[in-house]
């Protein structure tokens, strides 16, 4: 059975809310006697669902190829979980609140009490709770936009929280009646400390693969393309699939040891891996001084842009920014080698003239496709990408699939000018390059 990314994200919400549910399930009519009772309910609810939520939001930073396929891409896979660890968060931050104001309807000392109580499962309850405020605010731009690399040291604490707030579910005897507690919390629990030893120890130590820098491109200034030789195992993935990328070079100025995500270039029935690094931030500029014969390491394969290689070919419209034209490079490499039959339109939007990557070759992959055909976007010239543009470039742009990998905001703009064509949003594949 083929799970549809709708389908998949169901089933991560029904396990992530069964707890609660099952909770509801148990309640009794004095449970909604009076509006402390209504308010008493909800508060155990809200902490039920929270922690649950929390679980299930860990489970799915395993991070194990393939594991992100249903969900349609590690991107969208992240998404989701960014999504049930806010949802936790709110109903975790409204869990004692809820308590406390049930407890004030006999009295503000009995509310203080209920809040601050010395039993050990309370004293747990604030410790995860804390840590949480403390592991998650960055995450919603709090103190402003988070360097990446801090947040993400700060957000692999958060799997501390996961491990406080079960102390505190397993001190309390009121959260699911008889075995159901164990068993329900037990299995959660497993699944949550299992993704998270999974990639924090075994894929950092058996899931990276070793690769060596065996040629380098420069493709444009501010580009390299790095040719890659494995060492051990071989990387096998689909043209579009993307990989993190561990340097080892000891004499990288930043980032060595730091992993990064990176779409493969190369076509897959290539012997080595090809991938194309453009300079955006510290760890990207370090490495177009990388050093022939050094060790990088690779992780993946992630993503599932393009359909499968089996499906039918259609034909398609490809819209890249800049770099963005990675994954489309991949597929065109891919197509030629095999000698593929592709009908696609390639809108490829770069600032002027002088930042088009990999020009020649595109020109040459293209001239083997005879339906196909790439047009030029330049920013500088045209302005933002528009409708009028994609439909004067591409007539019949509202019959194809459009797949789009580039920079967040003209995704979004190219987005919203393909649905304008007529173009439905599920015919409209993405891939950002940012994942946080
Ligand atoms: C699915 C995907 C595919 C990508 N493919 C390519 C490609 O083929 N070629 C290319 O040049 N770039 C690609 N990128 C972008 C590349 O990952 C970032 O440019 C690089 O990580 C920036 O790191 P930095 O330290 O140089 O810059 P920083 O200034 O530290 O980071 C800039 C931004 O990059 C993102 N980023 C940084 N580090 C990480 C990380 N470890 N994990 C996830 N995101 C991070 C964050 O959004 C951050 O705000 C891709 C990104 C994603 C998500």
């Amino acid at each position: 059975m083929r799970f549809t990314v709708n389908s998949s994200q169901a089933v991560v919400w029904l396990l992530a809310l069964f707890p609660g549910v099952m909770a509801f399930g148990f309640l009794s009519a004095p449970d909604f006697d009076n509006p402390s009772a209504v308010l008493n309910t909800l508060g155990r609810l809200t902490g039920i669902w929270g922690m649950a939520l929390l679980l299930i939001a860990a489970a799915l930073c395993c991070r194990v190829p393939g594991f992100d396929r249903p969900f349609g891409g590690l991107t969208k896979l992240w998404k989701l979980h960014h999504r049930l660890g806010a949802v936790a968060f709110l109903l975790l931050l409204s869990h004692p609140l809820l308590l406390a104001f049930s407890a004030a309807g006999t009295s503000l000392s009995a509310a203080v009490g209920t809040l601050f109580s010395a039993r050990p499962a309370v004293i747990w309850g604030w410790v995860a709770l804390l840590a949480l405020m403390i592991f998650m605010a960055p995450s919603f731009r709090f103190f402003g936009e988070p360097e990446y690399q801090r947040w993400k040291h700060l957000h692999r604490l958060a799997g501390i929280t996961v491990v406080l707030g079960l102390v505190h579910t397993l001190l309390l005897s009121r959260t699911l009646p008889g075995v159901w507690g164990p068993a329900v919390w037990g299995l959660w629990a497993a699944l949550a400390i299992g993704a998270i030893g999974y990639r924090w120890g075994f894929s950092r130590w058996h899931g990276r693969l070793p690769y060596r820098v065996v040629a380098i491109d420069r493709p444009a200034r501010n580009v390299v393309e790095l040719a890659l030789e494995p060492q051990a195992q071989v990387l096998c993935y689909e043209p579009g699939q993307f990989v993190y990328l561990t340097p080892y070079d000891t004499q990288l100025p930043v980032g060595r040891g730091e992993e990064h995500p990176y779409t493969v270039s190369s076509a897959p029935d290539e012997t080595g891996l090809r991938i194309a690094i453009k300079n955006l931030g510290d760890a990207s500029r370090a490495l177009q001084t990388v050093r022939l014969d050094s060790e990088v390491r690779i992780e993946g394969p992630y993503g599932c842009f393009f359909p499968s290689p089996d499906a039918p070919p259609e034909p398609e419209l490809w819209i890249a920014g800049g770099i963005g034209i990675t994954p489309f490079l991949s597929r065109l490499r891919h197509c030629a080698r095999r000698g593929q039959v592709l009908r696609i339109h390639l809108i490829y939007c770069v600032q002027d003239e002088t930042r088009v990557l990999f020009e020649e070759e595109l020109a040459q992959l293209m001239a083997q496709l005879p339906e196909s055909r790439v047009t030029l976007h330049f920013f500088y010239r045209e302005g933002p990408l528009r409708g009028e543009f994609i439909e004067h470039a591409c007539p019949d742009a509202a019959r194809r699939s459009a797949y789009l990998c580039g920079p967040l905001p003209l995704i979004e703009r190219a987005s919203t000018a393909l649905q304008a064509l007529g173009v439905p949003q599920k015919r409209i594949v993405t891939e950002e390059f940012v994942l946080l």
